[in-house]
């Protein structure tokens, strides 16, 4: 008999779902995860009486009730919503692209105005978006286009606008009504008590080694469970076999400021290519801590070279098919893969929770 039902590869939040609905099914997990801390990429961590946000912004949000309804059972949430602003050059514009942005940009007040700039604008593209440049500019004009999107985009993904593909860009919403809400989702919030509390309630019950390298000895490990959830990325699981995926990593800076308020925001966007980071995050914004001081985090693109963290999968055509070389071997090997690693794909945190549950609705 072997000592644990399931062998869960990795400490992020699928892991997390997996472990938590397997302890409700009365079943024994052992959780392997590489770093010293569990929690993945939502990792927060307490500072001067801040949750600071370890790899970088988590905006819980979604239009899933079961998924939200899932996690306000395991934590609350609080009622934040995230209203970024962009800074080019010291313009202050407010994000997602609606009238707020169109008015600063153009110096115009009504919808049709908006709608009849871009529209002018638009025509330059012909036909169906070809790239994440064209896609850009035929959702919001070339002026935005320009000073909102160009250097913003090719400092994160570190190549030319029309060398990425479209669906990056159709992540943001575009609105002609004045409202500063970034994402279109029914319900949106961060967890009260930080993003740990929600992975170490997922995770309480089962047992956790830190620090600990799954694929430096993966035949010992499999051994201890009867089943494996892994989700590392997939093309390390299969030794490189097919080729490298992609991706893009990220640098973070901290900084503890003695004072009470930096930025005004949670979130302010440097869109212009000069400056090196595309963001920097004021945590205490997040869940309006109070604290004499403030923390903040300058975010850096980086290229994803030894010991740095995979963040971003680049899903252009050519990762795209190595992928999927991976995932028919994925299939038919009788280990379960999952999230955003082993799926290589853009998943949010609500994607993420949803597919989890799919997984155990099928083996629980
Ligand atoms: P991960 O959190 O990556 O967990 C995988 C774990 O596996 C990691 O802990 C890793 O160390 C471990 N691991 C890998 N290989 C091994 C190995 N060989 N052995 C042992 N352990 C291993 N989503 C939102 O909804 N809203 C946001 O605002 C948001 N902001 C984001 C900002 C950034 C900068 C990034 C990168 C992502 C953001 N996301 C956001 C997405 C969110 O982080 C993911 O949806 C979520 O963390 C995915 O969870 P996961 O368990 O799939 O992956
Ligand atoms: N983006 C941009 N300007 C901005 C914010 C975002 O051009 O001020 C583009 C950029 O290409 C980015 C994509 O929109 O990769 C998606 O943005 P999102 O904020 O969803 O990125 P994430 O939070 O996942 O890094």
């Amino acid at each position: 008999m072997k000592k644990y039902d399931f062998l869960i590869v990795g400490s992020g939040l699928f892991g997390g779902v997996f472990a938590y609905m397997a302890k409700k099914a009365g079943k024994s997990c052992l959780v392997i995860e590489k770093r010293s801390h569990i929690g993945g990429n939502i990792y927060t961590e307490k500072r001067e009486g801040i949750d600071v946000h370890k790899y970088g912004a988590h905006i819980f949000h979604t239009s899933n009730k079961k998924v939200w309804d899932f996690v306000n059972e395991i934590t609350p949430f609080n009622n934040f919503i995230n209203s970024p602003v962009a800074n080019y050059k010291g313009e202050i514009y407010n994000l997602p692209f609606n009238m707020n942005t169109f008015s600063r940009m153009f110096g115009i007040s009504t919808p049709e105005e908006a709608a009849e700039i871009i529209e002018k604008q638009r025509t330059e593209i012909k036909g169906d978006p070809k790239n994440l440049e064209e896609q850009a500019i035929s959702l919001v004009g070339r002026d935005i286009y320009t000073k909102l999107i160009k250097g913003y985009t090719e400092k994160q993904w570190g190549r030319d606008c029309k060398n990425l593909p479209a669906f990056i860009i159709k992540r943001l919403p575009v609105r002609f009504t004045y409202d500063n809400n970034y994402f279109n989702d029914r319900y949106q919030g961060i967890p009260e008590k930080g993003y740990t509390h929600l992975i170490e309630k997922l995770y309480s019950g089962a047992d956790i080694m830190v620090n600990t390298d799954f694929l430096f000895d993966k035949e010992k490990y499999l051994k201890l469970a009867e089943n494996c959830l892994y989700t590392g990325p997939i093309d390390a699981f299969f030794d490189y076999k097919y080729g490298k995926l992609e991706y893009r990593s990220l640098r973070f800076e901290n900084e503890v400021l003695d004072r009470q308020n930096y930025q005004g925001v949670a979130v302010m966007n440097f869109t212009e290519r000069e400056i090196p980071y595309t963001r920097i995050i004021e945590h205490k914004h997040f869940a309006n801590a109070k604290s004499e001081k403030t923390i903040i985090t300058k975010e850096y693109p980086a290229t994803l070279a030894e010991g740095k963290e995979p963040y971003y999968p680049v899903n252009d055509e050519r990762n795209n098919e190595i992928y999927k070389k991976y995932e028919r071997e994925a299939a038919g090997c009788d280990v379960m893969f999952g999230g955003r690693l082993a799926n290589y794909k853009y998943f949010d945190m609500d994607d993420t929770v949803e597919a989890a549950l799919e997984l155990c609705d099928r083996i629980f």
